[in-house]
């Protein structure tokens, strides 16, 4: 008899970076001192954690951070290892590994293979040496280049390069020159993103004390929609907000992710969610490794209400090409939270942000640039 068979994904979240970025707000320490124990609370806590997602099989695995190209290969073996021991695995997962310019060697790329890494996410965030030093990167703007073309060398096709833009330092002729640089070196994903001033990071010190300007939405919304129309007639998709693909190159994990399919974050700070939990790691390496070792609570756990899912819902549909399914709304949430989307949503029919047909709410072109807006406009509260 067939039947539905769910599966899920595997994030793990390797909190260590060389060197912190001015803008960034990710979970990370520059001081691996404790790096080796990190690898081996980790594996405890895929052993503890494996029954989590139901015993679904694992469709993706996904080294995030961080920075995971900071592991050695004997680390990323075990890791894969225990994932294989504790969970039945598809015959061919998807397999990122987020990796620096700075980590990316032939050597690297070569271990990377053997373990069967098969999708390299690289943090180019952008090819001029001034934005580098501007952000406070590890890596060069050759390095940025040669990272790229090493990578393809060694062959690895299915490559993501994340790029940033919407701040002052960048202008248009150098947003259009990133993204030309991209397109000619043959990616086949790009994660854009415009960048914004996260508290508790330098660029907010800064920005507080004057000594950086602000970033402007003007520019911001200026640059995406140049950057959409560039990538589309370039034969890319754009699938989700901030994600851009070739055909049969879409990011399997994160599409998961948006369709709500379960996940098991391992790691400080990673998340967790399995449908009707959603659970979220310590963010603190030293507290984590402690809690692991000697307790069971190195998580929070919040039960989902149906109206908590309904929220997740539109918030991740809405941001994707396939949209809001207002079918699966009804027969999930009821015809009470049908009708109620739909009043909800009316207003952006007539400024024509939101587009109907066929039971599914879609974004317009310029709906996008007020996707988080829009989406908590129909949250019910
Ligand atoms: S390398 Fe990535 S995770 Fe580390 S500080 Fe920079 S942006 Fe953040």
């Amino acid at each position: 008899m067939g039947g539905v068979i769910f599966m899920a994904g595997i994030y793990i979240h390797i909190p260590f970076c060389k060197k912190a970025c001015h803008y960034c707000d990710f979970h990370f320490s520059t001081n691996t001192a404790l790096k080796a124990q990190m690898v081996d609370a980790i594996l405890k806590e895929i052993e503890l954690q494996k029954n989590y997602a139901r015993n679904e099989p694992i469709e993706t695995i996904y080294f995030g951070g961080g920075t995971p190209s900071l592991l050695e290969q004997r680390e990323l073996f075990r890791l894969l290892n225990a994932v294989a021991k504790n969970h039945a695995i598809i015959s061919h997962p998807e397999i990122t590994l987020e990796a620096n310019p700075d980590d990316i060697c032939l050597n690297k790329l070569h271990q990377w293979r053997q373990a069967g890494i098969n999708r390299l996410s690289i943090g180019i965030q952008s090819f001029f040496q001034e934005h580098l030093q501007w952000m406070n990167r590890a890596h060069s703007s050759i390095q940025a280049f040669n990272a790229i073309t090493q990578s393809q060398d060694a062959g690895f096709n299915n490559i993501t390069i994340d790029l940033i833009y919407g701040f002052p330092a960048l202008s248009d002729e150098q947003w259009q020159k990133n993204l030309e640089n991209a397109v000619k070196l043959d990616v086949k994903h790009i994660s854009p993103y415009c960048l914004t001033v996260e508290e508790k990071t330098a660029l907010h010190h800064f920005v507080k004390k004057g000594q950086v300007a602000a970033p402007s939405e003007e520019q911001g919304a200026k640059q995406f929609e140049y950057m959409t129309d560039y990538l589309i007639q370039n034969g890319f998709e754009h699938y989700e907000i901030s994600n851009f693909a070739k055909s049969g190159f879409l990011s399997k994990h994160n599409s998961n992710y948006w369709k709500g399919k379960s996940y098991i974050g391992h790691g400080p700070s990673a998340h967790s969610f399995n449908g009707n939990s959603r659970q979220w790691n310590i963010k603190n390496n030293a507290e984590y490794i402690r809690r692991i070792n000697t307790s069971n609570d190195w998580y929070e756990k919040e039960e989902l209400s149906a109206e908590t899912r309904y929220n997740e819902y539109v918030m991740t549909s809405l941001r994707t090409q396939w949209g809001c399914d207002l079918i699966y709304i009804k027969n999930k949430y009821g015809n009470n939270l049908y009708e109620y989307l739909l009043m909800q949503a009316k207003p952006y029919f007539q400024s024509e942000k939101l587009i109907y047909e066929n039971e599914i709410l879609k974004l317009s072109s310029s709906g996008k640039l007020l996707a988080d807006k829009i989406a908590s406009d129909l949250f019910w509260i």
